[in-house]
């Protein structure tokens, strides 16, 4: 089964195409490996070289466990869409998210993040993609924005660089100019659940038609999973037929199978 579905069904503006097997593309592959070789990453857990989380620290990673929600992969005990998603009408088809936001993995994305350990992409990536099933269609892969200022001051957006490479393993076109994010917006860690929806929403713009498309969104990390919704909505908006998304990892928060207290809610 062909994951890649014609080019022809994502309408109008530019479509970067990191999948197709090109010379460019060999040499990418031979510079990665050169530098690889000759700059191997360390484990952010122990320091060990050969890869951004060595086999015995990644052993110790908290992977999130299932069955769990498909739109915020917390736990469940039934069904596949917890009480919380339902109430909010979430619109995201499914998130996938591999671990928990804690050692090791923490300390692998911290150094991703913050300390520009910009080669760590593609490891990270890999991890990520362990979430995703094998049978996974999509039309392109799209990185959520971060607001410019943010992006300036960092010198680079992560996620862009993980979703290229989750671009290149799914062989599939990346687009990172339809999605933009209008605003800034407070960190969401620092705030109640119920206000992470109201604190990005109407925070992103698609600045194209996608009718019927199928996206893979992809960020480093997810805390509600808020943002992912925000920026599904835009895509929605502009006709999505499917959109899923894709973080490393996710923030430890309350079960969600526990029904919401209403006046908790944003609807
Ligand atoms: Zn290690
Ligand atoms: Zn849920």
């Amino acid at each position: 089964m062909a994951r890649l579905a014609p080019l022809n069904r994502i309408q109008g503006g530019a479509v970067l195409r990191v999948g197709t097997r090109s010379a460019a593309d060999g040499l990418r592959t031979t510079g990665r490996a050169l530098a690889a070789a000759l700059f191997p990453p360390r484990c952010a857990a122990c320091g060990r070289p050969g890869a951004a989380l060595c086999q015995p620290c990644l052993a110790t990673a908290t992977r999130l466990p299932h069955p769990q929600c498909r739109q915020c992969t917390r736990p469940l005990t039934y069904g596949d869409q917890c009480a919380r998603c339902r109430l909010e009408q979430r619109r995201i088809d499914h998130l996938y998210v591999p671990y928990a936001y804690t050692p090791p993995i923490l300390q692998a994305v911290h150094r991703f993040k913050y300390a520009n350990k910009r080669y760590l992409a593609a490891d990270l990536a890999t991890l990520a993609m362990s979430a995703l099933p094998s049978n996974l269609q999509v039309d392109v892969v799209i990185p959520v924005p971060l607001a410019a200022s943010r992006e300036r001051q960092r010198g680079y957006n992560q996620g862009r660089l993980l979703a290229a490479e989750v671009a290149r393993h799914l062989d599939c076109p990346l687009d990172g100019n339809v999605l933009i994010r209008l605003r800034d917006t407070p960190p969401q860690t620092s705030l109640p659940r119920a206000r992470r929806l109201d604190n990005v929403r109407g925070a992103f713009r698609a600045l194209r038609k996608l009718s019927g498309t199928r996206i893979l969104l992809v960020d480093d990390v997810t805390t509600t999973g808020a943002t992912l919704e925000a920026a599904t909505r835009a895509l929605r908006r502009r006709g999505a037929a499917w959109v899923g998304a894709l973080a490393l990892a996710r923030t430890p928060e309350e079960r969600s199978d526990v029904p919401p207290n209403p006046s908790d809610l944003l609807l």
